[in-house]
């Protein structure tokens, strides 16, 4: 049974007593490098992620020490990964503004001098890049894609929407890090977000949402709102279900 929180408010110790429920909601985590170690692909560095600085699992923690049962963490499929939108990219230009961020040149072996990488080598990934393009197939990235990816993709560039063959001038080069949203892995709920202790009874008192929980979009991430859609649809049901049998 739980009861409520304990606490620390500063250095102060606070324990928060609920008549109600309680629903743990602190994220992932993205933030803790032990656990990015046990459960995700390497390398993986919390500094990579762009999620709240106290994601560290608290809420997956607390729950287990509660319950001891074991939260059901991705694999390394399972990680949201960044999109080109919001990773690293503007975060070495902050730590590094003497660094020069976009590349441009008017022909390619400039910009291969300027970005140091090998002339031949670029010019051959290009050469069969655009080969690729041309076909409107990519063996290298798979980024052909569903019609649901493709429709990112520039509708005036065919046969494939999201494969342009690179041969405008000026050319442009940018370095581009890998990063994450967060994780999706915590613990199984019920369809009310309670907390499924072993043998999958409901815990009492006890919910949760958010990155805190196991997914129900399990290992995969197809796109964008997968993540915002079901927390906020399950935090919802759980605090329904909560005002209705408390009478709050
Ligand atoms: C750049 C970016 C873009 C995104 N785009 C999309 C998108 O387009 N669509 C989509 O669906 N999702 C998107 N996401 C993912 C989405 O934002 C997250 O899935 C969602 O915010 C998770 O909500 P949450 O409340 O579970 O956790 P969080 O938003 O991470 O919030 C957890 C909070 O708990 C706090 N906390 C942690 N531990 C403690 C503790 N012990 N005590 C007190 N507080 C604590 C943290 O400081 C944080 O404020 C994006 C995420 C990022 C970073």
């Amino acid at each position: 049974m739980v009861e409520g929180i304990a606490a620390k408010r500063g250095i102060k110790e606070v324990t928060v007593k609920t008549s109600h429920r309680v629903i743990l909601a602190t994220g992932g985590f993205a933030k803790n490098q032990e656990t990015r170690a046990q459960c995700l692909q390497q390398p993986a560095n919390p500094a990579w992620s762009s999620v709240p600085a106290h994601d560290m699992g608290d809420a997956i923690r607390a729950g287990m020490d509660i319950e001891a049962v074991a939260p059901q963490y991705p694999t390394p499929g399972g990680v949201d990964l960044g999109d080109p939108r919001h990773d690293g990219t503007a975060k070495s230009v902050r730590q590094a503004p003497q660094e020069v961020f976009l590349h441009r040149a008017s022909a390619l072996e400039d910009l291969c001098d300027n970005i140091g990488v090998s002339k031949n080598g670029l010019a051959a990934t290009m050469q069969r890049f655009n080969a690729m393009a041309h076909q409107g197939r990519d063996e290298d990235f798979d980024r052909e894609g569903s019609s649901y990816d493709q429709y990112l993709g520039d509708t005036s560039v065919q046969p494939n929407p999201n494969l342009g063959p690179i041969k405008k001038v000026p050319f442009y080069g940018v370095k581009v890090f890998l990063g994450d949203l967060g994780t999706k892995g915590g613990h199984l709920t019920n369809e009310n977000g309670q907390v499924l202790a072993a043998g999958q009874r409901p815990t009492p008192m006890l919910y949760t949402s958010g990155n805190a929980t196991a997914s129900v979009m399990g290992r995969r991430y197809r796109g964008a709102g997968e993540t915002l859609g079901p927390t906020m649809t399950f935090a919802c049901l759980a605090v329904d279900l909560i005002t209705k049998s408390s009478k709050v």
